[in-house]
């Protein structure tokens, strides 16, 4: 049965937009494949790292929620991850942001994602793909972080040629 998932994808280390144009080719090897437009963010955490390019991608996948995230973690490796600091610099973060309505709770997954409604970089490119998305009972466009984005758009939804 498919579910219809969002990965939040961030990068900012290497050439940031190919790596992310060839992870959403890889998401779309699991199934069919939608992308926000591509944001550039300032990070999260430590501030003496690059700047962020993100997005997020609809994937329609037949995947369970573990095997979806063995899948993720083996294209982060892919693109040379190395974890040197909490909320550090990285080649790829591939995040598990919503799998269906579902609501999981184990030792390598929470879904909906923690912090989900309190990260721009992911509320305003999951606004791109569905304008009326609701998350844990909340209607994301009515979020105030919606109306003061500290995000800046680079480019529209074919930034990735998917
Ligand atoms: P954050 O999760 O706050 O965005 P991060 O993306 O930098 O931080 P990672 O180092 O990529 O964190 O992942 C750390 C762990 O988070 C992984 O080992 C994974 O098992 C766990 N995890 C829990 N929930 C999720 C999820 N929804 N998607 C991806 N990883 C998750
Ligand atoms: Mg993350
Ligand atoms: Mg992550």
């Amino acid at each position: 049965m498919s579910t219809v998932t969002y990965i939040g994808l961030g990068s900012n280390l290497g050439d940031s937009r190919q790596i992310l144009i060839e992870a959403v080719q890889k998401l779309a090897t699991l199934g069919a494949v939608k992308t926000s437009k591509l944001y550039q963010s300032p990070p999260m955490g430590p501030q003496d790292q690059p700047n962020y390019l993100n997005a997020v991608a609809e994937l329609v996948t037949d995947l369970a929620p573990l095997a979806l995230l063995d899948q993720l973690q083996r294209f982060e490796q892919e693109s040379g991850r190395v974890r040197l600091r909490r909320w550090g610099e990285r080649t790829l973060d591939l995040d598990l942001l919503v799998y269906g309505q579902q609501q999981i709770q184990n030792e390598r997954l929470t879904v909906p994602h923690v912090g989900l409604l309190e990260r721009d970089f992911v509320v305003i490119p999951l606004l791109d793909l569905d304008a009326n998305i609701e998350i844990k009972a909340q209607q994301l466009k009515d979020l105030p972080l919606v109306q003061h984005p500290t995000l800046s758009v680079l480019d529209d939804e074919s930034w990735s040629n998917i």
